[in-house]
């Protein structure tokens, strides 16, 4: 550790961001982390939990991981993500994600080649000058070596915001289209939340029409119905 980093730390201890304890890295104590709406299941693929299956149809995924539901503090911290790319709720999100995939070992039980994160329209990336999900997931899928593919283009379409189910399925189908081919490749294809599911199912099935063999969807929240 750099002198000027023990220094900083020395006067800015970092705080949990719930309790305020001191802590060692920024974003959450083990006991507030503990306390957030996890979502849990023994099984791997959270499509084999029958509520959950029932919440979300998603025809075209052939496995399905999150890391909490999209309640409290945690629908502010990706809102403060999404639209401020606030630096302290993308660490505490990164802290989220990384316990999540570490603790269910995702890596040792799904089969993955390449990873695809949800896209932005050019347009919308343009003026906010970030995409949350990689600003959330990057690091993680950077250590751990998975390619990105830039497989998914968008276009500017109206926001989804108040849109009923069966709108949000016809403005999705218009909105996104593959780049080029994935044949044979298993996907893991990265969302911040996971509303009504009609979003990623939609890239699934594009995924899948470009040749994946598999489609395998983690949110970082899943939006309960
Ligand atoms: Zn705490």
């Amino acid at each position: 550790m750099s002198l000027l980093h023990s220094l900083r730390k020395g006067f800015f201890p970092s705080q949990c961001q719930l309790c305020q304890t001191v802590i060692d890295k920024s974003g959450l104590c083990q006991a507030c982390h503990t306390t957030l709406p996890h979502i849990v299941h023994d099984e791997i693929n959270l499509l084999t939990r029958p509520d959950i299956n029932r919440m979300f149809h998603l025809p075209y995924c052939d496995g399905l991981s999150a890391c909490a539901w999209y309640q409290g503090a945690m629908s502010n911290w990706l809102k403060q993500v999404k639209y401020h790319n606030n630096r302290v709720a993308t660490k505490v999100l990164r802290q989220l994600i990384t316990t999540h995939w570490h603790t269910t070992n995702f890596a040792r039980r799904v089969d993955i080649d390449a990873c695809i994160l949800v896209p932005l329209a050019n347009t919308r990336l343009i003026f906010r000058g970030y995409n949350q999900v990689y600003q959330t997931w990057a690091p993680l899928l950077t250590e751990q070596r998975f390619p990105m593919l830039d497989a998914i283009g968008k276009r500017a379409t109206r926001s989804q915001v108040n849109m009923t189910k069966h709108a949000r399925t016809h403005n999705v189908m218009q909105a996104y289209f593959i780049k080029h081919s994935l044949t044979k490749k298993r996907i893991l294809l990265i969302d911040d939340v996971i509303t009504t599911g009609a979003t990623i199912n939609c890239i699934a099935a594009l995924c899948k029409a470009a040749g994946a063999s598999q489609v395998w969807a983690y949110a970082t929240c899943l939006t309960e119905v």
